[in-house]
């Protein structure tokens, strides 16, 4: 991959390049949003200022524009991640997927959308397998779906290490498997999970694979119908797009047999007012009025991400990824989440203070300029799994640079002194 210059591309980020000598900022939360390129932000602006109107709807000639640009943004962003355009669902965000994906089975389950909707309901006793690194995102709406329909949750355990133990998932995954549903990337531990082995597994199984593409999006070359699996999320934010826009990939015969979740306008062929047939996916999903200017804001932002190059921007990171980690291994009293060998990684790490809390930690880096994340990071059983509460993150990007990181070491070495820990 042609190598990246981190430094350069900050010129594109006017939050991160706009910043004052005398106020430095050292952005390393990127896992929970990234900064957006001034082209993402124009494009939005560009969308409002000469083409706003209702898409899919209106007889004008404002309206046809809105609806191809809203349209072309569907095959740019699918076409990002190896998909056809009617393969991607807009959503407001990986937890609006996940709840669609739960509440549409939920809806199988009780007899929406047979006959082709059948091969999705649960039985009582069937059985959700998520992993101990879930995302409350890709949790909750499991335990919802299991409590509603008698099916059972169970997960894929964490090694010390961090990587997930494929023997035990093999062992647990059988005839009453029905769903797995798995992060390509744990937004705590920022290990690369082998999906094609949890994919084949689920396979014999005969279950259906929902992935959580949510890390891995921003940061590698991503193929998603390759990977085999049979639905992903992702969110625009992580991936230096908009708030509020999302996607949702499926694979053609599963979006085609899956009933909706949000029902109303634009979802419909025919309604009377005792029943309505509904649209082929995507539309079947995407009830009410969507977000336009969002969507044509992520195409700009994935445009900008395979501009760069994601073989480069994934050899970038890594690059950072080893310089953040070998630096956290080398100070004393830092406990690393999950610090396997030789696993593929993004640019992310989770860390515990010995003798001091992660909330006083973050607040010690922030007086340094330095942007973090403290807390479970929406993972509370993983933190659990590690016997702790809480942990300091730290997640780089494509704009981060060596110097940010060693910036970083720095003032994470001088912690535990500050506190008198030492
Ligand atoms: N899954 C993972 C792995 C995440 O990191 C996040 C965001 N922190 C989510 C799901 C949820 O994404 P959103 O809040 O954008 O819906």
């Amino acid at each position: 991959a042609a190598a990246l210059d981190a430094a350069a591309l900050r010129a594109d980020f006017p939050l991160l390049s706009g910043r004052p000598a005398e106020d430095p900022l050292i952005y390393l939360d990127s896992a929970a949003t990234a900064q957006r390129p001034q082209a993402v932000i124009d494009a939005e602006i560009d969308y409002l200022v000469r083409a706003n109107a209702a898409v899919h709807r209106g007889a004008h000639m404002l309206a046809a524009d809105a609806t191809e640009l809203f349209e072309d943004a569907r095959a740019t962003v699918a076409g990002f991640v190896g998909a056809e355009a009617e393969q991607l669902v807009w959503t407001s965000g990986a937890t609006a997927g996940v709840n669609l994906v739960a509440y549409a089975i939920g809806n199988a389950t009780a007899g929406r959308g047979a006959p082709a909707g059948t091969r999705f309901a649960l039985r009582p006793g069937d059985e959700i397998v998520v992993t101990e690194s879930e995302h409350h995102a890709n949790l909750i709406p499991w335990q919802e779906l299991a409590a509603r329909t008698g099916a059972v949750l169970r997960h894929i355990p964490v090694r010390e290490d961090g990587t997930l133990d494929l023997d035990a998932a093999a062992d647990l995954l059988g005839p009453r498997t029905r769903i797995v549903a798995f992060p390509h990337v744990s937004n705590v531990l920022g290990i690369v999970n082998p999906v094609d082995r949890i994919v084949a597994l689920a396979r014999e199984a005969g279950a259906l694979t929902v992935l959580d593409a949510c890390q891995s999006a921003p940061h590698l070359p991503l193929d998603l119908p390759a990977t085999g699996v049979d639905l992903a999320v992702f969110s625009g934010h992580k991936m230096l797009g908009p708030n509020a826009i999302g996607g949702l990939y499926g694979r053609a015969d599963v979006l085609d047999a899956l009933p909706p979740f949000l029902t109303g306008g634009s979802m419909i062929t025919t309604v009377t007012l005792d029943q309505a047939e509904y649209l082929p996916p995507p539309q079947r999903f995407e009830a009410g009025t969507q977000p336009v200017s969002q969507a044509i804001g992520l195409a700009a932002a994935v445009r900008y991400l395979a501009r760069v190059g994601m073989p480069a921007v994934h050899a970038h990171e890594s690059a950072l990824e080893r310089r953040m980690r070998d630096g956290l291994r080398e100070i004393p009293g830092i406990r690393l989440l999950g610090d396997a060998e030789g696993v593929d990684r993004v640019a992310l790490a989770s860390f515990e203070v010995e003798g001091v809390h992660a909330h006083d930690a973050g607040q010690f880096l922030d007086s340094r300029g330095i942007a973090v994340r403290v807390g479970h990071h929406c993972a509370a059983p993983l933190h659990r799994r590690f016997g702790m509460t809480a942990s300091v993150r730290a997640s780089a990007a494509l704009y981060t640079t060596d110097a940010d990181v060693d910036a970083f070491l720095d003032a994470v070495a001088g912690i535990r002194p500050f506190f008198g820990e030492v």
